[in-house]
């Protein structure tokens, strides 16, 4: 078995180095090394576990022997752990939950702590997936909370979030209130240990314990997730005054507005659920381009920005963001003058485009001929839409075949940068300068500059702005034809359209994904159904 298990690290190892070299660096190589074994022992539980149920003492051994005796990287020492943090993973909850049970029994020794963290941790997790918890369970958790800090008075960060988990779903759940303190003496509480408590402070019925938490949660540019909305709405389910639901469901949609929060698809699930259950009509639905929601044929709004509210935006965005980061530090003061005043001359262009970003949306991978050629096709799209286009770029774009880079040259305004400087600040600013209506073409989403501004207000409006005026780059046909992601006439924020209330959220598709693609996908709530 060993040496089977060597041979097989062997071929992983030969296939991370090969990848690792290429990065020519020795913490990538360990992290590489690291990702590669987790993959494999992850694809072994996986396949060990699959349709696997855990009913008594005999299957905890079986089951452990064969996850040691297999390939991946397990021993004694850290089978239980890589099993139950598997289980966990997978929604295996039950699992997980007997799984301790009967390693316990085996164990009759004193209390492992480790044991006990993983329990409050999978019964926290079935209880909300379940929406239930038996009075036993409850009282089991209280009881191992009792023995667990006389066994143990003083506790770590971790130990104490999992016991906040596991008390938060029982009777004695203000204690987390106390937990969350001592948690935070330590370091900060995770939002993990804060959506439990809010959860159980709205299942309790002390909704205001909930909104504090939440407001402390945002202080702490944190936010709420799942568990903490769906709480909200499971205790709606016990209220029978259709008036009433509305108007708590008023209250947490007032919070999703105002802090740019997108509701999970299961949160909508469950939303959707409660209404019908009311006699509320609520469907599942999509925004054509024209920005008109698909089942109700109401147009949504967009997001109007005064020019006074721009300019103000700007400042604040030019003072927190360029210059108090000195994000220019890659350049030199000159440069940024010379930019600056460029930027006066050319008051009439209505298009920026990331001349760098945009040619290497091809791959990096390609030759100068191809990626200048599609930068090329992108001023093209614009001039022929009778746009006055600029580009920025570095200096090093000029040594590129001259039939594609003159094309550029001659038909947008062109301002080439050192080759060390950064782009997005120069794109922004630039932006910002040119006008609200100004329309922004790259790759990048450039979210980042955001977190520099101070208030959450400003953020969201700017976060707004950018949304609907960037052309993100999607893909390239083979014929070099350029296809965007064109900014949606509207705002993807909860809104209020007509006798129609409608909520964006976020599908499990989008929140897995990596492509910076958002959804479209809606649910249309009507008001006086
Ligand atoms: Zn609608």
């Amino acid at each position: 078995m060993f040496i089977k298990s060597t041979l097989i690290s062997t071929g992983s190892l030969f296939r991370a180095v090969c990848y690792s070299t290429t990065i020519n660096n020795g913490f990538n190589l360990k992290r590489t090394l690291d990702k590669v074994k987790r993959q494999e022992d992850n694809k072994i539980l996986k396949s060990v576990l699959r349709n696997r149920i855990i009913e008594c003492p005999k299957d905890v051994d079986v089951l452990r022997s064969e996850v040691i005796n297999s390939k991946g990287n397990f021993s004694e020492r850290n089978v239980d752990r890589a099993l139950l943090n598997h289980f966990c993973h997978e929604g295996q909850f039950r699992n997980g939950i007997n799984y301790i049970e009967f390693l316990n029994k085996e164990i009759k020794s004193k209390l492992n702590l480790f044991l006990v963290i993983q329990t409050f941790r999978m019964y926290y997790y079935e209880r909300h997936r379940k929406k239930s918890l038996s009075n036993v369970e409850e009282e089991y958790l209280i009881s191992l909370y009792k023995d667990l800090r006389n066994s143990f008075p003083i506790l770590d960060v971790v130990s104490i979030e999992c016991a906040i988990l596991g008390l938060s779903i029982t009777k004695e759940w203000k204690k987390c209130l106390d937990l969350l303190q001592e948690a935070s003496r330590i370091d900060q509480p995770s939002n993990t240990s804060y959506n439990a408590v809010i959860a159980s402070a709205f299942l309790n019925g002390e909704e205001e314990i909930g909104w504090m938490l939440i407001k402390e949660m945002f202080e702490k540019h944190r936010t709420p997730s799942y568990v903490a909305f769906s709480a909200y709405i499971e205790k709606l389910e016990q209220v029978k005054n259709k008036t009433e639901i509305m108007m708590k469901l008023e209250k947490l949609f007032t919070l999703c507005k105002e802090n740019d929060i997108i509701l999970p698809e299961k949160v909508i699930e469950e939303l959707g659920s409660l209404l019908r259950t009311n006699s509320i009509q609520a469907n599942l639905t999509s925004i054509n381009k024209r920005g008109c929601c698909s089942c109700c044929q109401q147009k949504l709004d967009a997001f109007e920005v005064t020019n006074e509210m721009f300019e103000e935006l700007k400042d604040k965005f030019i003072t927190n963001v360029i210059v108090g980061k000195n994000i220019f530090s890659k350049t030199t003061p000159e440069e940024f003058a010379r930019f600056q005043s460029f930027l006066k001359t050319i008051d009439d262009c209505s298009v920026v485009i990331d001349g760098l970003n945009v040619a290497y949306s091809v791959g990096t991978k390609h030759s100068s001929s191809v990626c200048s050629a599609f930068l090329a096709n992108v001023v093209a799209y614009f001039v022929n839409r009778n746009k006055k286009v600029l580009v920025l770029g570095r200096e090093h774009m000029n040594r590129w075949p001259k039939k594609n880079w003159n094309y550029v040259k001659n038909n947008a305004k062109l301002f080439l940068t050192q080759d060390l400087s950064q782009d997005d600040p120069y794109l922004l600013y630039a932006a910002l300068h040119l006008g609200k209506n100004t329309m922004i073409v790259t790759r990048d989403l450039m979210r980042s500059h955001l977190f520099l501004l101070k208030e959450p207000s400003d953020k969201i409006m700017f976060s707004r702005w950018l949304s609907q005026r960037q052309y993100q780059i999607k893909y390239v046909t083979g014929f070099g034809k350029v296809i965007f992601n064109i900014p949606m006439p509207y705002m993807r924020t909860i809104q209020k359209n007509g006798d129609y209330l409608h909520i964006p959220y976020q599908t499990k598709e989008e929140k897995n994904n990596e492509s910076n693609e958002t959804s479209n996908s809606w649910l249309c709530i009507h008001l006086s159904s």
